[in-house]
């Protein structure tokens, strides 16, 4: 029984009705960009969140784009951020002409270090970016202390944690923007494109909403450059049912999570990621990814080995942000996250996933580990 990484079709089975009657509802109305069911969905994400505003775009990419800008990044100035995340998060400073500066992980949590924030401080610095990597909070009150005391703005990558809480809060609305994405694995995850920008400032808001349209307020009144961005009203009407279901299926995240947790956990040559008991702060983790290390220079190998067995995994990232190509002649040596991409390897989990692939997995997993650890001994 060959097992996915993800699989969308448990969800999309479970709401068949609810998703198209929604859809319809909506090619009946014929409001296809920023309609009513938009709204709708930004004032219950906002709600949900604990924030003002929440203002929908095109992809979780521009919602860090718009959201960095909006916040007052320029071009020149430095913005601070991990290196262990996907490229959209150094993409999206670069290409508002700003300059991300890395600083190296926590081992234990693959998230931003907030102790290295310090010496990477430079009059040029505006903002710290942190992401709540594969949906564990950051430490973000260090990160906020550190910024106050620098008068830095906080952008949150909410990619990869819409539901995830920290002491108590909701990520997202800690930090001054928060961006999350709607791609269709993400735990929120839409039918196609989609993003979201969180905020507590009006005037930032405002000017979010300007920048997703042209830079207008006012159609045909453009005020300056912005770009074409806005969430399609079919993503609002499939995210409203979504949210619906959100708690739920986090919630048979963290249950599979429990079980890999308890299956893998003391075994050789293998590492659990950081378990939320353990974890410093009061955090609630929702397993967009469920990621182990495999140690000895044997994850390549070991992933090869489980894909022969119908199991497929992820690695998330093989290469760290500061090293590919357009910043790899900066030289950075963040040596934590080299050894994390080395590796990092991440289980098949998603809501509604079945005991029987989960089995599946552990026993695949808890073999090879096995296998590859006597040989290591014998070598
Ligand atoms: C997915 C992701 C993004 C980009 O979101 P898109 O909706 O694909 O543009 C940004 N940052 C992180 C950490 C992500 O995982």
């Amino acid at each position: 029984m060959p097992v996915p990484l993800f699989d969308s079709t448990p969800d999309i089975e479970a709401h068949w009705q609810e998703y198209n009657q929604a859809i319809q509802k909506v090619m009946k109305h014929g409001q296809f960009i920023l309609g009513p069911e938009v709204e709708e969905f930004e004032q219950k994400a906002a709600e949900y969140l604990g924030v003002k505003y929440a203002i929908g775009v095109n992809s979780g990419t521009d919602a860090l784009v718009i959201g960095l800008r909006a916040a007052g990044v320029k071009p020149g100035d430095e913005v601070i951020t991990t290196p262990f995340s996907f490229f959209a998060t150094a993409e999206s400073i670069s290409n508002l002409g700003a300059t991300p500066v890395f600083v190296d992980i926590d081992p234990t949590t693959f998230n931003l270090q907030p102790s290295n924030l310090q010496q990477a401080i430079t009059e040029k610095t505006k903002a710290i970016l942190p992401v709540h990597l594969f949906g564990l909070p950051a430490e973000m009150d260090e990160i906020i202390e550190i910024a106050e005391k620098y008068d830095l703005k906080v952008i949150e990558d909410c990619a990869q944690s819409f539901g995830a809480t920290y002491n108590g809060q909701q990520t997202g609305s800690i930090g001054d923007v928060g961006a999350f994405s709607f791609f269709p694995t993400k735990n929120l995850g839409g039918f196609g494109d989609g993003g979201l920008i969180t905020t507590g400032d009006e005037e930032i808001a405002e000017l979010c909403k300007k920048l997703r349209a042209h830079g207008s307020k006012k159609k045909y009144h453009n005020e300056m450059l912005g770009y074409n961005s806005r969430l399609d009203t079919i993503q609002g009407a499939v995210l409203l049912v979504k949210l619906k279901y959100l708690d739920e299926a986090n919630q048979q995240r963290k249950e599979i999570a429990d079980r890999y947790f308890e299956a893998l956990n003391g075994i050789p040559g293998l590492r659990i990621p950081v378990s939320v008991t353990r974890h410093p702060s009061p955090v609630s983790h929702i397993y967009h990814q469920y990621t182990i290390r495999i140690l000895n220079g044997n994850r390549d190998q070991f992933r090869e080995q489980l894909k022969e067995k119908g199991i497929s995994t992820g690695v998330y990232y093989p290469v760290p942000q500061d090293q590919l190509p357009i910043y790899s002649d900066l030289n950075y040596e963040l040596p934590n996250s080299e050894r994390a991409a080395s590796e990092v390897l991440s289980l098949p989990i998603w809501p509604g996933m079945t005991r029987e692939h989960q089995d599946e997995v552990i026993s695949e997993v808890k073999e090879l580990a096995a296998e590859s650890y006597s040989k290591n001994i014998d070598n």
